[in-house]
């Protein structure tokens, strides 16, 4: 199997281009290729000679990844299902907002995380991502969009949890970060974790700052363990204490998500624990009502009870935002990213060609599969 060039650092690419007798700036121009004019093919590759192209073509891939098929959402969101090399299947989402374009990646096949109310803890785990083919669906969907669209924002709140895949997620972003590479902001990457403590704190330590989304769903340890089992390993205190030693720069707020899930802890006495122990936080809070899927035992509560919890927190001084779910039609809302095999790739939630039946916000380019 062709390995992809998204999968090999520059130290390697310039090693195997000496061995064949190649000058060291073929590999300046191979990663401007790729990273700059995102070219999908080596004949692409005009400046270089026939023979080299050919030896590349040969030996490696650009894409780790080929698209299978796209929805649109009503709302203008766009999930994009995805094979590997393997036949293993992921989405992305691409959720446009005001003149904002915001990409949800995955970073794993499945997650072995097991949240209660996530449809990917339901699909159980097959394997992490490697890091080109994280990095692959950013470059992958930025192609796809054409030049005149640029993805603003890359969050890491798709299919898995990132910081169990650590390295392969610290590589991609180094990438996405590089001038070189894909040169996006520091200010525009979001990592979402469930409570990896020992991640975050690795996370923190590192030669870039990138912002951090914590998902805490519950304010006390008993309610947060039948949640997410996670929590049993990494309790709140230890999660806290974590997230307050993360070096974010001065006018940067750490994210708390907080899925809001009906009688099991959306009551105000929730809320008024959530203000107690995130107190002292320069932090913004992310309500997320919960998206029901008929796998799922928990039920949306309504706008009310919502309306409620947020007027709690905002009396107690936070920054407290009801996140609209995007995409909840084609299942492309939090918490609703699951694969499952068979010809399309996803047997249990349909993926349906876009058509007539579904609304376009005319955003997007009509494009034919890759
Ligand atoms: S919420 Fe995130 S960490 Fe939890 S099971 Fe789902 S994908 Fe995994």
């Amino acid at each position: 199997m062709r390995e992809s060039l998204l999968d090999v650092d520059e130290s390697f690419l310039k090693e195997t281009f000496q061995s064949i007798g190649e000058p060291g700036y073929r590999v300046t121009q191979v990663l401007d290729w790729i990273y700059q004019k995102k070219v999908a093919t080596f004949a692409e590759m005009t400046n270089l000679p026939i023979h080299l192209r050919d030896f590349l073509d040969k030996h490696y891939k650009i894409d780790p990844l080929t698209l299978l098929t796209y929805q649109e959402s009503a709302d203008g969101t766009l999930k994009f299902l995805f094979s590997l090399g393997d036949n293993e299947k992921i989405e992305s989402v691409l959720i446009p907002m005001n003149q904002n374009l915001t990409l949800c990646i995955s970073t794993q096949v499945g997650c072995p995380l097991d949240c209660k109310f996530c449809l990917t803890g339901v699909m159980g785990y097959t394997r992490n991502l490697t890091a080109g083919e994280i990095l692959g669906q950013v470059l992958f969907i930025q192609r796809w969009l054409g030049p005149k669209k640029r993805i603003s924002n890359v969050v890491f709140m798709g299919m898995g949890e990132p910081l169990a895949n650590y390295q392969n997620t610290v590589k991609a972003i180094r990438v996405m970060l590089s001038e070189k590479g894909l040169n996006l902001s520091n200010r525009k990457i979001t990592v979402s974790t469930s409570g990896i403590v020992p991640g975050i704190r690795k996370l923190g330590r590192e030669d870039f700052i990138v912002n951090l989304a914590v998902s805490l769903h519950a304010p006390s340890n008993d309610l947060r363990s039948q949640l997410m089992p996670i929590n049993r390993k990494y309790p709140l205190e230890m999660l806290l204490e974590a997230c307050r030693e993360y070096p974010l720069p001065k006018r940067r707020r750490i994210t708390f998500e907080y899925v809001l899930l009906k009688g099991v802890n959306d009551r105000p006495h929730h809320a008024r624990e959530l203000a107690k122990i995130l107190k002292g936080f320069r932090c913004k809070i992310n309500l997320l009502p919960f998206n029901e899927a008929p796998e799922l035992p928990y039920e949306r509560p309504s706008d009310a009870e919502v309306l409620q919890f947020q007027k709690i927190l905002i009396e107690q001084g936070y920054s407290v935002f009801i996140r609209t779910s995007r995409g909840r039609d084609i299942l492309a809302a939090c918490g609703q990213l699951a694969v499952r095999s068979s010809d399309t790739g996803c047997s249990g939630f349909k993926l349906r060609p876009i058509s007539s039946a579904t609304a376009s916000t005319g955003f997007f380019p009509s494009k034919s599969m890759a």
